[in-house]
């Protein structure tokens, strides 16, 4: 049996915010018999598009997860809602729109904040994949069909094919540490939103001119391994990646110009991750 997943590419979001405004237009206004009730205009987000920031001006990147329902294999939405919610044999989790009627409870069963409450209608609402398109013969919901840099995508096939593609793209989902719920949303380049980041910039003076230093390398160790090494680019930068979020150790950071040791930075447990300017 085929069934619906969305991926999610987090390196692709740049937060135009089509997806979100795309879910308004085909779900504000609009009672879809068998899927949803309307969606209120303020105050519910189905899709929602989380910012993460990573050091500090001007060494800064941001990220953007966008986070509909994940549709989950094993909800516990469809625990608590004892009947009212449901999981279709394509994939997609629905909310019944009338026998979840009063349940605000279901607000809270869901562990990523997927659920919302139409206090009007006195409903839970969520994304519901727009399975009335689906079903109505369209390929992707609205959101996916709007985003314009190909950071949301759908896949239609067998969890078996499915396990194919999360292995050999190296997909995640969001919090993998957690709630093991099965989720059938699937994110590339995740680290961009969940690691830590080292980043800076190496200069030097040269006759009184400050000059970027390109082609330096720069290694990252802790007190017992080497972790990584880099040249600067053009600009003098430098970033490490994919570092682990919560760290305990303390990190060295060695930087080679020129075959001679030429700085080394002791980062300490909480200091700043944005080292700013090293001058050798
Ligand atoms: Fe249910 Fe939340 Fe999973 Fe969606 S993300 S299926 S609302 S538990
Ligand atoms: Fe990101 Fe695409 Fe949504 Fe724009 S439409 S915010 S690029 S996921």
């Amino acid at each position: 049996m085929k069934k619906y997943s969305f991926i999610i590419d987090v390196a692709k979001c740049e937060n135009c915010n089509n997806c979100f405004l795309s879910c308004k237009d085909e779900h504000c206004g609009n009672d879809w018999p068998g899927y949803s009730k309307s969606q209120p205009l303020h105050g519910q987000r189905w899709m929602n598009i989380e910012t993460r920031e990573r050091g500090a001006f001007p060494q800064i990147d941001v990220a953007y997860l966008a986070k509909p329902c994940q549709h989950c294999d094993d909800a516990p939405c469809i625990r608590a809602g004892q009947g009212a919610v449901v999981k279709r044999p394509d994939g997609i989790v629905l909310i019944d729109q009338e026998l979840a009627k009063g349940r605000q409870n279901l607000v809270a069963a869901c562990p990523y904040g997927a659920i919302w409450w139409n206090e009007e209608l006195q409903v839970p609402q969520k994304c519901t994949f727009c399975a009335h398109l689906l079903d109505d013969g369209w390929r992707q919901p609205r959101c996916v069909q709007a985003c314009p840099t190909g950071a949301l995508s759908v896949l239609h096939m067998t969890d078996e094919e499915l396990a194919e593609v999360v292995r050999t793209e190296g997909l995640e989902t969001i919090d993998s540490e957690g709630p093991a719920t099965k989720q059938r949303c699937y994110y590339k380049n995740l680290h961009r939103f969940t690691s830590a980041a080292i980043f800076g910039s190496i200069a030097t003076t040269i006759n009184g001119v400050t000059e970027c230093v390109a082609g330096a390398t720069v290694r990252l160790q802790d007190p017992n391994r080497m972790i990584a090494e880099q040249e600067t680019d053009d600009f003098g930068d430098f970033k490490f990646d994919r570092l682990p979020p919560g760290r305990s150790e303390v990190y060295e950071l060695e930087v080679v110009f020129q075959k001679r040791v030429a700085a080394k930075v002791q980062i300490l447990k909480d200091a700043p991750l944005a080292l700013g300017t090293i001058w050798i």
